[in-house]
């Protein structure tokens, strides 16, 4: 049986076993989660982390020193970080019209006098601009600052291109580095049914299903908004700019989505999303390297579309009207803050506070979504990393076009 397969069978079964962990005992699910389920999802997760920083690292400076002359990479650059913002932009605006049109939080459904909820303070995006070389790149490795380690990659990167053959034993070393931790990559999936499912009956045992109820409608309309961005925004960009076939496209990189799902996390998903990039769409190696790691730091369609779609239905609970302005004002402040939000799971709730804040609606609304975020930031993951792969496609099938036409 295919990875791809075991890891789905491994998800409906964590499904089933979280549902019937929330009609349990209470104190059956504790000791449950605790001995259980969250160390081996932890175990998991730390498995993939591990390789995480190292091959962020070692496939931006082989991707930028692949792609040769400086323009090149300009080039590519330019396009990756236009279609970044410009599919961000989109799915907010998906997002909020899905909002508009289903209503989630129409008037008298939700009591907001106890709502209370803590906003951690998320980092200011001019810092998170400014910072982005690095002072000191061993501390950045070290702290895993993702956009410092991409930048002074890129500086490694454009140096061995530059400097060729005096340089090519450090590019080798690389290239071997990269086999290494592709080869890790490979044996640590072998254990992702057990860590998906783990991860899956936990984060469904944990949050249960009585937070759904009145927040159906609200997670509806981020569901029905994350499929419209999926099923039109993404397909058009394949088929009319890529050329490609969507389905084709959804059906192999479904195991990296299944990954992400589980792991709610861009970050940790990242080896997989490459590798599945590169072996089954047929993405340049030298464009996913460089791609997908920069799109797993600052692209988060799906955390956009659970902003926008929480935004207004914030603004619909507590019965303040937003103007045209206020909802560019979503769009601009969303788009940027999603290059500052950290691909692991939930950080776009805490990036959520700083988007209210912006247009003035309070940020103890966020209390109300809470206990359905965890069930959602699986889902927007998925969407997360798939907007990332979709721009590699594209670029990868216009470089091989652009080459055909040339010879
Ligand atoms: N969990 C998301 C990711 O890693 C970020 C978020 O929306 O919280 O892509």
């Amino acid at each position: 049986m295919s990875l791809t397969k075991k890891i789905i069978i491994a998800l409906i079964l964590g499904v089933i076993t979280g549902i019937a962990l929330t009609f349990a005992p209470t104190d059956v699910f504790s000791p449950v989660d605790t001995y259980i389920l969250s160390p081996i999802g932890q175990i998991f997760l730390n498995l993939i982390m591990m390789v995480v920083i190292p091959i962020v690292f070692v496939s931006i400076v082989l991707g930028t020193a692949g792609l040769g002359d400086p323009s090149k990479l300009g080039k590519i650059g330019v396009q990756t970080i236009a279609f970044y913002l410009i599919t961000t932009a989109v799915a907010l605006s998906i997002g909020m019209g899905v909002a508009y049109l289903l209503q989630p939080g129409a008037e008298g459904t939700f009591n907001v006098e106890t709502a209370d909820y803590e906003a951690e303070t998320a980092p200011p995006i001019m810092d998170t601009l400014i910072n982005i070389i690095p002072g000191n790149p061993i501390e950045a490795l070290a702290s895993g600052e993702m956009l410092q380690i991409i930048a002074f990659a890129i500086f490694i990167g454009i140096a061995l291109a530059n400097l060729g053959e005096k340089t090519a034993g450090v590019f080798h070393l690389f290239e071997q580095a990269n086999d290494i931790l592709i080869w890790i990559v490979n044996v640590v999936m072998k254990t992702a049914p057990y860590g998906a499912f783990a991860l899956i009956a936990s984060a469904i045992g944990g949050a249960g299903l009585d937070a759904v109820g009145s927040m159906a409608m609200y997670m509806v309309a981020v569901i029905l908004a994350l499929v419209l961005h999926a099923a039109i925004t993404y397909s058009l960009a394949i088929s009319i700019v890529g050329r490609g076939n969507p389905l084709t496209f959804y059906k192999g990189f479904l195991p990296a989505m299944s990954v992400a799902f589980s792991t709610s996390s861009s970050s940790a998903t990242l080896p997989v999303s490459m590798k599945t990039a590169q072996e089954n769409l047929g993405v340049r190696k030298s464009i996913s390297s460089f791609v997908q790691p920069l799109g797993a730091t600052i692209n988060m369609d799906g955390t956009g579309i659970m902003q926008a779609v929480a935004t207004v239905f914030i603004a619909q609970v507590y019965a303040i009207p937003l103007d045209f302005t206020d909802l560019l004002m979503v769009v601009l402040t969303a788009t940027l803050a999603s290059i500052g939000t950290a691909g692991v799971p939930s950080v776009g709730l805490i990036m959520l506070a700083m988007v209210l804040n912006q247009i003035g609606l309070p940020v103890e609304g966020i209390a109300l979504i809470v206990g359905v975020d965890r069930l959602l930031d699986m889902l927007r993951t998925s969407l997360n990393i798939t907007g990332d792969a979709t721009c590699a496609y594209i670029i990868s099938e216009n470089e091989k076009r652009k080459e055909m036409n040339v010879q």
